[in-house]
Formats: C-alpha cells, structure tokens, sequence
C-alpha cells in the first residue's frame, strides 16, 4: 500500500509568505505533509521541477446565470471556465431566474451543483423587501455563502431600501456583499452624455461619486464585528472611504485594473459593466491598493452575455464580462509585470477570499487544509483566444491580451480536475 495518493515533489510553495522548496504530499484529499522530502511511497507522483504549487483560486463574485439564463452559461460550463483557470471554489450570484431569495431556492441550485459542478459552489441569497426570516432559514446549509445586496441594481425586485438593511444586518450573523452604486445617484445621471449616449459615456452616467456614495450608505452601517464586504471597487475616491472604516473588507475585478474608458472606444459593448470601466487615475489607484493590501481580494464578478446580446445598441446591450478563464492568468501576468509581489497575489485570489468567506479549509498550501492547488510556470504565458475559453458566453475582453500562462494541472480534493 503506498503512503499517500498524490505527493508534489520540488515544488515551490510560499511558508509564510516566504519562497520555499518543498515536497507537499496529500491523502484523503487533505494535505497531510509538507517537508523539504517527503519520506514513502505515492500512488502519484508528480515532479514540480521549479513550478510554483500554489492554493486553489476563490473567486467570491460570480454570475453563473443558472437557472433561467442559461444559454448565457450555466453551472457545469461556468465551473468548467473556473477549474481550466486555477478556480477551485466560487461563490454564485443570486440574480438568476428565479432569483435565490430563499431556503428553497438556495437547495434547488445546491441540488444541481452536486449534479454538475467542476469545483465548490457557494451561493449567495439577496436581501429583498420581505425575505429576512427566509434567509434566516438558510443560516446553516452547506451551500450558503451570504446575503447579497444591490444598492444601485436595475432590477427594481433586489433594489434595497436603508430600513430593510439595517434591520436585516441585526438580525443575520452572516456575511453581507454590496453592490454600492447608489441609485439616486445614477437616478440623477440618466440625461447627461445626451441624447444618443454611448458605452464610452457609461462612467459618466453610472459616475464615481455613486459608488462612493453607496460606499459611504455601507460605511455607516459597519459595527464591530459585522461582516460587511463590498463588491467591485471601480474609483480611487471610494479607497478613502474604505480607509477610514476598519474592518470593511472589499475586491476588485479583473477588467478594473487592467482597462479604462478609452478602451471602450474599439471594444464597444463588451466593455459596457457595472459599474464602469472608469479612467486611469483610478485604474492605477486600484492596483496600488491591490498590492499593499488595501483591497483584500480578487474576484471576478464573472457575467456572460452572449456576442448577440452584447451587439444591442448601448442603452440595450447587457452589462458584464465573463472572467472566470483568465481572473489567475491576469493577476499572476501583474506579478510577472513586477506591480503586484507573488504573496500579494496568493492572497488576493486565494487566502483573503477564503477568509472573508469565513471557509477555514482552503486557501493555503498547509497541512490539515483540503488538498485544492494548481501548479503553474512562472515563466509561461497566454494570449488569449476564444478557441481557448470555457465559458459558454465564447468571449473575453482579455482577447489577444498576453496574461501569465494557464495552470499546468488542477487539483481538487487531491483529484486532478484539469
Ligand atoms: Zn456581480
């Protein structure tokens, strides 16, 4: 009988955030041993030979459009997108048809995950105008991550109103995300890029001082010991509000460090999100509070809509990007560019999010945590194509955009998943 089902050996781990060589040897799909060389026999061997071993990616924002939305994606191919880019875990947006507003809701999208999903799927439940003793119901399942709440959505069902919130943060101990774009703010905006605006005008109509502002609505209500945490960062102004509350938590997308509004000039509609792409002031700031910490973590906020949908006019076309394919790839090319240090980026994809989620398992390489890890080429990379991506939506606004490479192999539970 050999000692163990799988063992990593040479490979490069971060012990402490420290650059080490180490052979990681994993049973029952835990991590059991970490030791310079690790003694006995693996039914599995693989040889790292100067490849970082690095903790599956927990992607905290995604919008896998199942139910209801399905030809935009769904769980088995979003979960596919996720493993074919280092993403063992994700966490699956309530916005769905029907939305997941209840202990029902919530089991039947549980149900179907254990049916087709490639990695961990958690799903967050909204906050809507009558639903707190629902989502009190759900406090205990396996599947539920948290409340999800729009301050500034289009969809008036989810929209929040302060009382709701307040009364709702009381009563739930559980993790609370914010869309913070302020609707009144947005409500104001509508007539400003004129007549027949279009996705260059977007930032302007959807502006920083919403999302600032809905920042601020968040800001007043933290309290020690709330887990309060929100979504998508896009502004430099909505980092100084961050700064002066201890103890909020918060992520930033991919598409937000890497473009400003002046690429939506060619991309057009594919650039069209909430909230917006906005200019390089903030894109800068963003990726500075990236890599000291400012922003704890990475996350997509992963939303496919197909070409056709995207080639509407502006005011019709969709907002959102699919990230799942590239979200390693994009931030792992930041370290390999020398803006974002190798520990930084572990811990934005994967130990922060593991920890807002309170998910004490995962999101490190250590002994007694589940064995869920990829193994990557620093010195490889990836222009991408479409050819090369999972998502049923079959495009990326990282398209011939050169990102760090892919990973060379996905584990979850010490099975390779990719
Ligand atoms: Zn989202």
């Amino acid at each position: 009988m050999p000692n163990f089902d799988l063992v990593f050996r040479e490979a490069r781990i971060l012990e402490n955030g420290a650059d080490t060589t180490a052979d990681v040897a994993v049973q029952g799909g835990r991590i059991v041993a970490i030791r310079p060389c690790v003694a006995g026999t693996s039914r599995i061997d693989v040889a790292c030979a100067g490849r970082w071993l690095l903790p599956g990616a927990v992607d905290m924002h995604v919008h896998l459009r199942d139910p209801g939305l399905t030809h935009k994606e769904d769980i088995a191919s979003g979960t596919k997108a996720a493993v074919m880019g280092g993403v063992t875990t994700v966490c699956d947006m309530p916005n769905t048809l029907p939305p997941t507003i209840s202990l029902a809701t919530l089991r039947a999208k549980a149900d179907r995950a254990r049916e087709v999903a490639q990695c961990d799927i958690r799903f967050f439940v909204a906050l809507g105008k009558d639903n707190i003793g629902d989502i009190a119901t759900c406090i205990g399942e396996p599947s539920f991550a948290g409340v999800k709440v729009f301050l500034g959505a289009t969809t008036g069902e989810l929209l929040t109103e302060t009382g709701i919130l307040e009364r709702a943060i009381d009563a739930l101990p559980v993790l609370f995300v914010f869309h913070a774009e302020d609707e009144s703010v947005l409500l104001r905006n509508r007539g400003i890029a004129g007549p027949t605006p279009d996705v260059t005008s977007h930032h302007k109509i959807r502006p920083a001082q919403a999302a600032v502002e809905g920042a601020r609505r968040i800001a007043a209500l933290a309290r020690p010991g709330m887990r309060l945490h929100v979504c998508h960062l896009s502004a430099a102004d909505e980092l100084r509000v961050l700064e002066e509350t201890p103890g909020l938590t918060c992520e930033v997308a991919p598409h937000h460090l890497w473009f400003t509004a002046d690429d939506a000039v060619p991309a057009g509609n594919l650039l069209k999100v909430n909230p917006p792409i906005r200019v390089e002031s903030d894109r800068t700031a963003l990726r500075s509070a990236l890599a000291d910490g400012a922003i704890a973590a990475v996350a997509t906020d992963h939303a496919p809509h197909t070409l056709a949908e995207k080639s509407q006019p502006y005011l019709i076309a969709p907002s959102g990007v699919p990230g799942l394919d590239t979200m390693v790839p994009s931030t792992l090319m930041l370290v390999q560019q020398g803006c974002l240090s190798m520990a930084r980026a572990v811990d934005a994809l994967s130990t922060a999010p593991a920890r807002i989620l309170g998910l004490a398992d995962r999101g490190l390489i250590a002994e007694g945590l589940r064995a869920d890890m990829y193994l990557w080429n620093p010195s490889s990379t990836w222009t991408v194509k479409k050819k090369d991506l999972a998502t049923r939506c079959g495009w990326s606004p990282f398209e011939n955009i050169k990102l760090a490479g892919r990973p060379d192999g996905v584990w979850i539970l010490g099975r390779r998943v990719a």
